[in-house]
Formats: structure tokens, C-alpha cells, sequence
């Protein structure tokens, strides 16, 4: 499921398009002017916005420019929507940073094509597809996961973010992204909370025996990975040529 933003001035095509999405499995949130649509991406960050060109005070193509050259929108996934069709007025879309755009009138079912084809490039994690690295799997369809035959019970927070971490894998994520990501909100929910659910996520995977694919990158955030580092004092303890166990050999001689 994802949260689709759909900024339309005109209510009939805003209430089409929400019908559509909801009969998709997605939750749509209504804007009809730019104010609206900032002030919905500033409460929580949508998986992907439906941008109409023509509003009422600022285009939607102004507010794409905008959102691109913001740090926290500037992944948003963006598809324009106008009842322009002229090859210019296309290629100004895509300038300003939208990832398709799409002519009025449209079918629905080309619109809900274009809505995973682009989600499925910049947020895989909002579509129920299968995640897996090593023997650690997610399926969002039936919502399990398993560290090979053995399942691993998660609460609904702890699985959105097993299932956003294995989607992207071997990257430091910051506690404001994954806020961002997993919360949809990083402005009115605390840092910590990232810690109390990572901490909740690491418990449950220990009892599958991988609680160590979850690194923590120290000031940075959090990380999963296929290969966890073992812990130092293991690797001082276990390699010979490392300068604490040669000086140890030293004095023994
Ligand atoms: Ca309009």
C-alpha cells in the first residue's frame, strides 16, 4: 500500500483519481491548491505525488521545482498531470524534475501503469513484492517474514522496517531518513523512537539467529547487511596478524 499525494484543484477528477487509488490498495490524501500539497508533504512524506500543472496560486510545476531543491523532497517521486500535450510543455515537465508525466484525459488504466512503474523504480518498498537478502526474506503479501525455514515474529512497525532495510540494503540509513521512510514523518516524531524499534527488530531477529545482519553506523544511523562484521573483540581474539595479538605473542617470548 502506498500513501499517494494527489494535488487537483478540479474536485470531480481529485475524487476519479482517489476512487482508483483506493480500489488499487493505495491511500490517497487530497490537496486542491500548492499551500494544501506543502502542507501535507510537510506533515508526512508520501510515497509518491499526483501533481496537477494548473492550480489556482502556484503551478505544479513550480512546486516540483521546489521539492526538487529541498533535501528532504528531493527523491519524491513526482508524476505531472495537465491537459497540455504539446512536446515543450513535456520536456518543461521533466526539466523541473518530474519522474513522467501524463496527459488529460488519461485512462485509468494507464495512470495506475505509470503509478507502479514509477514507484516500483524509486520506492520499491511501498509495492507488496517479495524482499530477500541472504536467507532473510519478507513477503509484504502475507505479511511474514523468515531467516530460512524459521519465521520471525515482527510487530507492524518492526515489519514495515525489516521490510524498508531490505529493500535497501548495505546502505547507512539516518534515524531522520528512516523517520522519513518508514514513519512518513520526521518532523513531529522523536529520534529515539528509530532506537526502542531497532532495538525491538534486532530482539526478534535474534531469535532466528541473525540479529547481526542490523549494524549499527556509529553517529550515522543504521544498516543491513548480508555479511555482519563480527563484533572487534572477536576479531582480536581470532586473527593472529592483528597488532594487539602480535604484541601479546611479543611479550610471551
Ligand atoms: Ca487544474
Amino acid at each position: 500500500m502506498s500513501r499517494i499525494l494527489v494535488v487537483e484543484d478540479e474536485a470531480a477528477i481529485a475524487e476519479l483519481i482517489a476512487l482508483n487509488l483506493r480500489h488499487a490498495g493505495h491511500e490517497p490524501v487530497l490537496a486542491a491548491d500548492a499551500e494544501a500539497a506543502q502542507r501535507a508533504v510537510d506533515a508526512v512524506l508520501p510515497d509518491l505525488v499526483l501533481l496537477d500543472w494548473m492550480l489556482p496560486t502556484q503551478s505544479g510545476l513550480a512546486l516540483a521545482r521546489r521539492w526538487r531543491g529541498d533535501e528532504r523532497t528531493r527523491q519524491l517521486p513526482i508524476i505531472l498531470l495537465t491537459a497540455r500535450s504539446e512536446e515543450a510543455d513535456k520536456v518543461a515537465g521533466l526539466d523541473a524534475g518530474a519522474d513522467d508525466y501524463i496527459a488529460k484525459p488519461f485512462s485509468t488504466n494507464e495512470l495506475m501503469a505509470r503509478i507502479r512503474a514509477v514507484l516500483r523504480r524509486k520506492s520499491p518498498e511501498s509495492l507488496d513484492e517479495v524482499v530477500a537478502v541472504g536467507a532473510l526474506r519478507l513477503d509484504p503479501g502475507t505479511r511474514r517474514a523468515h531467516h530460512g525455514a524459521q519465521e520471525i515474529r515482527l510487530g507492524p512497525t518492526e515489519f514495515r522496517l525489516l521490510h524498508y532495510l531490505l529493500t535497501y540494503p548495505e546502505r547507512v540509513h539516518s534515524r531522520a531518513q528512516l523517520l522519513d521512510r518508514v514513519w512518513g514523518d520526521h518532523v513531529f516524531i522523536e529520534e529515539r523512537t528509530v532506537d526502542v524499534h531497532i532495538k525491538r527488530l534486532r530482539e526478534a531477529l535474534a531469535s532466528a539467529g541473525c540479529a547481526a545482519m542490523i549494524e549499527t553506523a556509529r553517529g550515522a544511523g543504521y544498516r543491513l547487511t548480508a555479511q555482519p562484521r563480527p563484533a572487534a573483540t572477536t576479531i582480536a581474539a581470532a586473527d593472529p596478524a592483528a597488532p594487539g595479538a602480535a604484541a601479546g605473542a611479543d611479550r610471551s617470548a
